[in-house]
């Protein structure tokens, strides 16, 4: 088996864990990552293990997206 680096097989769905979710967050109701629940959330953040989208506001789609763009960058505070 090839070597690969620690990160090297992240895949664009990011499985969340429903125990560190409330219900609203589950059901797609509250956004992820922040719990606002409006505007309501509509951008999918990634899934449960058994298969269900969840859902982030815009502000943290575009957080989790510049944090996959900068993977191994420390540098959340730029914007
Ligand atoms: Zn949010």
């Amino acid at each position: 088996m090839p070597r690969l680096g620690a990160a090297a097989d992240t895949t664009d769905i990011y499985t969340f864990e429903p125990e560190l979710l409330s219900t609203a967050q589950c059901m797609g109701d509250a956004c992820a990552i922040c719990h606002v629940r409006w505007p309501r959330p509509r951008h999918a953040l990634g899934a449960l293990p058994d298969g269900s989208e969840v859902y982030g506001c815009a502000e943290c789609a575009g957080i989790a997206a510049a944090h996959d763009a900068h993977a191994g960058e420390p540098e959340l505070a730029a914007r």
